[in-house]
């Protein structure tokens, strides 16, 4: 992989890490840091750090750690070419085409499928307001939706015809196959492609940066099936994409809290009706990504459920999940089986607010409505066996005994036995909350992690480090290499990326640190670098001659045991030297 690495140190100085996690979480200010929710481990107290002077971040609950660009890849789950292109048009620095170094032909094809679908709507767009979109549009008008909304959505027309995007891709010289992997058209049995959605209203699903990553399509008229979706693809996750987020993160970073619904019309509607913070699952059921998704903007959920019994299973399990993620969720059940779109359009915004506002915890919800009472033994002895479940998986000791006492009132079953039987079972199964912390001080020397530190952070005086040929007194391999390694790329190219310098997986733990004790380490006195360099520089040194000094006594002593006379005065010779060195270096 080549970038064109000047590019990159331009990106590093134009972009700036506390905007860019405050646009994947919400950060407050503390002290020189800012704060927030890890979105890497699951937590209720704050510990991710990011420092705008030092532009890193680190967690020190999970020890995640990293810069901007690191931090994209672990958040939005892109390459290091991707990184680094999504920063490029961020920071309005512009890459030479050859420059960027593809990942290769998994991000060509990644870019090939996002090229097309973008072009695909822009077609279907564009047939929406032709002639042939009138149908379309009439539906879309019946449901008070303006061409405003079409227009903010990308809303589109597929024709009913096999072949019209087919022939127009194929116009525009683009590759069909390519096309089928985007799942637009489908191989026919002879040969050729036909389009896989016909005489469709077409929603565009786009990622939270906004590109259209799939397409969603319900049909006009009779046909089934009624929504059709993309299949997916390398750029596609059916549970793993929110549709609307993208629009959505700035009102629900504004409300503080997120609404989940099911449909494209549910969130188009609501949008329509002024209620902007709403995603939706998208026929799948709540899955721990979407969650994981969600968290990054906010803890506080407001998901709808059906009152049947589907809509009730769907509950069950997503009441697991934000427990396990620790989100607090409340449960909205529309009246009279309406979905928000039907009901938002009949009753209006506030009518839908006031809902909003009243729905109950969902686990108030649940033991309501779905734990129910028993009339029989019988039938009180299942709801204990639900209620068991249920509590266990509580991970919050004070959350769960508050559940303890709701569900003795309700079940009349005495608080104690409860209580002894939950621990019983949540001590045996629960599983272990997110990651455990990891021990961030192994035996590395302290001392030659801080020069590392030191080097990463103010890189100018890193030849202070060659000149001084102190990386010869490490006594720590790896952190040598590393050392070595940041001394050659400085003067190479000017500048040093820990990730680039330690990519894989094992160096995890090494970068962890140097990014732990950068967050730690109180802000330098600009005058003192230098001199912060050379204490450091001198006391590994220092702790080199005596690790030496402590070595050669250690021999001298077995050669005097073995009467071994030469080898005696080789190391007395030895020894002299290293004194007479050390004196030198003071
Ligand atoms: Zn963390």
């Amino acid at each position: 992989m080549r970038f064109d690495d000047s590019k990159i140190e331009e990106i590093k100085s134009r972009v700036d890490i506390v905007e860019l996690a405050g646009e994947y979480l919400t950060l407050k200010k503390a002290g020189r840091n800012y704060l927030g929710l890890c979105p890497f481990h699951q937590e209720k107290t704050p510990s991710f750090t990011v420092n705008r002077e030092k532009q890193i971040f680190y967690c020190f609950g999970c020890g995640e750690g990293g810069n901007a660009i690191t931090l994209l890849m672990k958040i939005a789950g892109m390459s290091f070419p991707e990184a680094i292109r999504h920063l490029a048009e961020k920071t309005g620095v512009i890459l030479p085409a050859r420059a960027v170094g593809r990942g290769g032909d998994k991000d060509e094809q990644r870019d090939g499928i996002v090229g097309i679908n973008l072009k695909a709507a822009q077609w279907f767009a564009g047939n929406l307001s032709s002639p042939e979109g009138r149908a379309a549009r009439d539906y879309l008008q019946a449901r008070s939706l303006t061409e405003e909304i079409s227009r903010q959505f990308r809303l589109g027309y597929a024709p009913d015809r096999w072949r019209s995007l087919a022939d127009y891709l194929e116009r525009s010289g683009i590759s069909l196959k390519l096309a089928e992997e985007a799942g637009l058209v489908v191989a026919a049995r002879d040969e050729g492609f036909y389009d896989r959605f016909r005489s469709r209203l077409i929603f565009p699903i786009e990622n939270v940066f906004g590109e259209v990553i799939a397409f969603g399509g319900r049909i006009l008229g009779p046909g089934e099936p009624k929504y059709l979706n993309s299949p997916e693809s390398s750029v596609y996750t059916k549970g793993k994409n929110l549709y609307g987020l993208n629009r959505a993160r700035e009102a629900i970073r504004e409300e503080g809290f997120c609404l989940i619904v099911e449909g494209y019309f549910d969130v188009i509607s609501l949008w329509n009706a002024g209620i902007r913070n709403t995603v939706a699952t998208l026929g799948t059921a709540l899955t721990r990504e979407h969650l994981d998704l969600l968290r990054r903007y906010t803890q506080d959920v407001v998901a709808l459920f059906d009152p049947d019994e589907a809509g009730r299973r769907a509950l069950d399990r997503a009441l697991e999940l934000f427990l396990a993620a620790n989100m607090r969720a409340r449960a909205l059940v529309l009246p009279d089986d309406s979905d928000p779109d039907e009901f938002v359009r009949k009753y209006g915004k506030e009518k839908m607010t006031d809902l909003i506002a009243a729905a109950p915890a969902i686990s108030d919800y649940y033991i309501d409505n779905v734990l129910g009472d028993g009339k029989t033994f019988e039938e009180n002895r299942d709801l204990l066996k639900t209620a068991m479940e249920f509590l266990a998986k509580i991970g919050n000791g004070l959350e769960r005994n508050l559940f303890i006492k709701r569900i003795s009132e309700k079940l009349g079953i005495d608080q104690a036995l409860l209580k002894k039987e939950a621990h019983r079972k949540t001590s045996r199964a629960r599983p272990a909350q997110g990651r455990p912390v990891k021990a961030t001080q192994t035996d590395r020397s302290a001392l030659e992690v801080n020069l590392i530190r030191l080097m990463l952070e103010y890189p100018q005086n890193i030849l202070l480090v060659e000149n001084e040929d102190v990386l010869d007194y490490f006594l720590d391999e790896p952190l040598k290499d590393l050392g070595a390694k940041m001394i050659q790329t400085y003067k190479l190219l000017g500048f040093i990326d820990l990730h680039v310098l330690l990519p894989t997986d094992a160096d995890k733990p090494l970068k962890d640190m140097i990014y732990k004790l950068s967050i730690e380490a109180p802000p330098t006195d600009e005058s003192m670098v230098e001199r912060n360099f050379a204490d450091n520089i001198r006391r590994i040194k220092e702790k080199w001659y005596r690790e030496k000094k402590r070595l050669l006594q250690h021999q001298l002593r077995q050669a005097q045991e073995e009467g071994n006379q030469d080898m005696i005065r080789e190391l007395t010779v030895q020894k002299l030297d290293l004194m007479r060195q050390e004196k030198q270096l003071q």
